[in-house]
C-alpha cells in the first residue's frame, strides 16, 4: 500500500501530545480561507510505501516523550485512509500512539466500516470545526459542514477520544452566537478531552504568492488576545462531559 505524502516533520510540537513525528498527506477537498498550507491542496506528492514510513517514524521512537508519537495530518488523510490504517497498524504493533489530525470532511456514513478500521489503529483525533453555521462553514471552506458534524457524533457514539480545534477569526469565525452554538454542539459529544482555540495567523500568506493565488484574507488581522480568551471562555462551557 502506497500514500502520497507532501511532506514530514520530525520534532512536532503542537499536533497533538507530546513530541511527535507528523506526516503530512497530499491532497485535500476543502479550501480554507485562512488555510496556511495551500501546497497540500492538489493531487500528487511523493509516493510511499506504509512500510517505508513506519521505518521513518521508529527511528525516531526514543524522542517521543509527554506521550508523544506519530501524528498524520494534511491536507486531509481520510482521503488515504486505506494507507493511513495499514501505517497506524505497523506503529502499533510496535506500541506507538497514534494520532489523526482531520477536517471530517470526506465521512461517509454508509462507509462507515472503513472508517472503524482506521479508528480501531487510532488513539486521538485532532477534529478542526472550521465553522459551526452550515452557510458560513461553506462560505470559509468551499464545502458544508453536516459530514463533519456527522464525524464527530460518530467518534463520540464509538468512544474514540478527540481534540476539537477551532481557528479563531475577526469576521469570519469569531462572533459569539456562533461559538456559543458550536460550544453547545461540543456539549453533545462524550469523548472530548479538549478544546483548542487557534488564533488566526497570516503566516501562510507567502505560499500563496508562490503559488500565485490570490490570498483571500488580504488584510483579515490576527484576533486581540481578549476575543482569543473570550472564544476560549465560551468553548470550555461546551466541555463539560470529562
Ligand atoms: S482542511 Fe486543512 S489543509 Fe485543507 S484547506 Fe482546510 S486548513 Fe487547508
Amino acid at each position: 500500500m502506497t500514500g502520497h505524502i507532501h511532506s514530514f516533520e520530525s520534532f512536532g510540537t503542537v499536533d497533538g501530545p507530546g513530541i511527535r513525528f507528523v506526516v503530512f498527506m497530499q491532497g485535500c477537498p476543502l479550501r480554507c480561507q485562512y488555510c496556511h498550507n495551500p501546497d497540500t491542496w492538489k493531487a500528487g506528492g511523493t509516493e510511499y510505501s506504509a512500510e517505508d514510513v513506519a521505518k521513518r517514524v521508529l527511528k525516531y521512537r526514543n524522542y517521543f516523550s509527554g506521550g508523544g508519537g506519530v501524528t498524520v495530518s494534511g491536507g486531509e488523510p481520510l482521503l488515504q485512509k486505506e494507507f493511513v490504517t495499514e501505517l497506524f497498524t505497523r506503529l502499533k504493533k510496535e506500541g506507538l500512539n497514534t494520532c489523526l489530525d482531520t477536517s471530517g470532511a470526506v465521512f461517509d456514513e454508509a462507509r462507515k466500516e472503513q472508517f472503524m478500521s482506521l479508528l480501531n489503529v487510532t488513539d486521538l483525533v485532532l477534529l478542526d470545526i472550521k465553522h459551526i453555521d452550515a452557510e458560513e462553514h461553506k462560505k470559509l471552506t468551499g464545502h458544508g459542514n453536516e459530514n463533519i458534524l456527522a464525524f464527530a457524533k460518530f467518534l463520540s457514539d464509538n468512544g474514540k477520544k478527540m481534540w476539537i480545534r477551532h481557528v479563531l477569526v475577526p469576521g469570519i469565525t469569531d462572533r459569539d452566537d456562533w461559538l456559543e452554538r458550536l460550544s453547545a454542539f461540543i456539549d453533545t459529544l462524550k469523548t472530548v478531552e479538549k478544546v483548542e482555540v487557534l488564533p488566526y495567523h497570516t503566516m501562510g500568506v507567502v505560499k500563496y504568492e508562490k503559488l500565485g493565488y490570490d490570498y483571500p484574507l488580504k488584510g483579515v488581522e490576527p484576533p486581540s488576545a481578549e476575543r482569543v480568551e473570550n472564544a476560549r471562555r465560551i468553548l470550555r462551557a461546551g466541555f463539560r462531559n470529562v
